[in-house]
């Protein structure tokens, strides 16, 4: 496993744990999750989609294929994954990915 995959794989798992407790369980300032402070109610749907995220991810690193955009197969770029490490498309593929739903 590459130091990338590494510390990557780190940042997946700790932020799955602060995802699957609620924020004042949670009391780390690290884990910033804003927006259940700001909703009455979680989003339990947004909630669910980050972890299955974040679990694609850990799958990823798993198999030797983290890092590759899972659309068009290229490199994501250590800026990107440092910013989103559970991203699934690179910046090229991500906007109109995302636009189809
Ligand atoms: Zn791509």
């Amino acid at each position: 496993m590459s130091r990338i995959e590494a510390d990557a794989r780190e940042l997946l798992l700790r932020r799955r744990r602060s995802l699957s407790r609620s924020p004042a369980e949670v009391g780390d300032p690290a884990a910033r999750w804003g927006d259940w402070e700001s909703t009455p109610t979680p989003p339990p749907e947004n909630v669910r989609r980050e972890l299955a995220d974040i679990d694609a991810a850990l799958a990823r690193i798993q198999e030797g294929r983290y890092g590759t955009c899972v659309n068009c197969g290229g490199p994501m770029g250590l800026q990107r994954l440092r910013a989103i490490p559970e991203a699934r498309y690179c910046l090229a593929c991500v906007g109109h990915v995302e636009d189809r739903g």
